[in-house]
């Protein structure tokens, strides 16, 4: 699928996730803990989700020096994702992200950015070309701003639609606003830029014309199990997410955004894009974890097939 190259840029991390009966206080030791370890950050979970759904990736990221970082690109090379402009910064630790999950599903997380803050604007020079000859730029907001918005500049003067989606939540110039094609925040992040209540349509309606105004061309708000609030200069309209029998909803919104981009990527209408990646979102909150959790392509067409 030559058509549907995709350049992301954004966050590589290990998850080191540790399951016990009760989250530690400071001072505390809590034994008996199940200890797992996953590929994660929000880079890399949507650009191996864009790999599986069907497209072309090349993935613009920084890691350690180190075994973490050696074995997170492993990992995006058996997806098939090329790997030629991850950077391997040298002294500074890969991004890690450390998990506790207690008995009722609560967490409480710290990461340690590590490589991903030194991901920098000069890197994003360094990979003009291939931000200038994909047909979607996908990024998140856990690298630099200086460097998503030197990305978006790249892909802006070249006229390749930018895919932001703003999370983790944080808030965001207009500058950087108005070269975005396509913005996708969820309920907390749609709040959070436009101080809009987004808990149902009519909240996710009005949140959607205040980001359309700041230049955006087309808002997507995702809402959990709902679906997605689309809004673009002809149309405003809830697009149903598909029913399924929920286990663990990590990195719905990072399998939403892979999945999207390649449906975009191939020149699919935003009805159809959206469809697909309600399916590959919707897939993936059936299985637990991140990474493990977005499925090849053709269970998302299957899956689509039997509705
Ligand atoms: P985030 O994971 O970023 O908070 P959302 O919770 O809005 O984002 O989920 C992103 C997308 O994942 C939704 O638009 C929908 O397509 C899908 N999704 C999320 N939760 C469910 C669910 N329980 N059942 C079906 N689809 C879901």
């Amino acid at each position: 699928m030559n058509n549907s190259k995709i350049a992301v840029v954004g966050s590589s991390n290990t998850d080191m996730i540790i399951k016990l009966d009760k989250i530690p206080v400071p001072g505390e030791t809590v034994l008996g803990g199940e200890f797992s370890i996953a590929a994660g950050g929000k880079g890399a979970n949507q650009a191996v989700a864009a790999a599986r759904a069907g497209g072309d990736v090349t993935f613009i990221a920084a890691v350690g020096n180190d075994s973490l970082g050696t074995e997170a690109v492993e990992g995006f090379r058996r997806d098939g994702i090329n790997v030629d402009w991850i950077t391997k910064v040298e002294n500074v630790a890969s991004g890690v992200a450390l998990i506790f999950v207690d008995r009722h599903g609560e967490n409480s997380i710290a990461v340690a950015s590590g490589a991903n803050a030194v991901l920098s604007p000069e890197n994003i020079l360094d990979s003009k070309q291939v931000i200038s000859q994909a047909q979607i730029l996908l990024m998140q907001l856990e690298t630099p701003i200086e460097t998503v918005t030197r990305a978006a500049q790249l892909a802006h003067e070249a006229g390749v639609r930018v895919i932001l989606n703003p999370a983790p939540a944080q808030s965001l110039d207009d500058g950087l606003l108005k070269m975005i094609s396509i913005l996708t925040p969820n309920e907390t992040e749609a709040e959070l830029l436009t101080n809009i209540k987004v808990e149902d349509e009519a909240g996710a309606r009005n949140a959607a014309e205040v980001l359309l105004g700041k230049g955006i061309d087309s808002v997507l708000i995702t809402l959990g199990a709902r679906g997605v609030f689309l809004a673009t200069r002809d149309t405003r309209e809830l697009i149903p997410g598909f029913k399924v029998d929920a286990v663990d909803t990590t990195a719905a919104g990072d399998v939403f955004n892979g999945a999207l981009a390649v449906a975009l990527a191939e020149n699919k209408s935003f009805d159809e894009a959206i469809r697909f990646a309600n399916a590959a979102a919707a897939l993936s909150v059936t299985k637990l974890g991140a990474q493990p959790s977005a499925h090849p392509r053709k269970d998302i067409v299957s899956f689509l097939n039997e509705r």
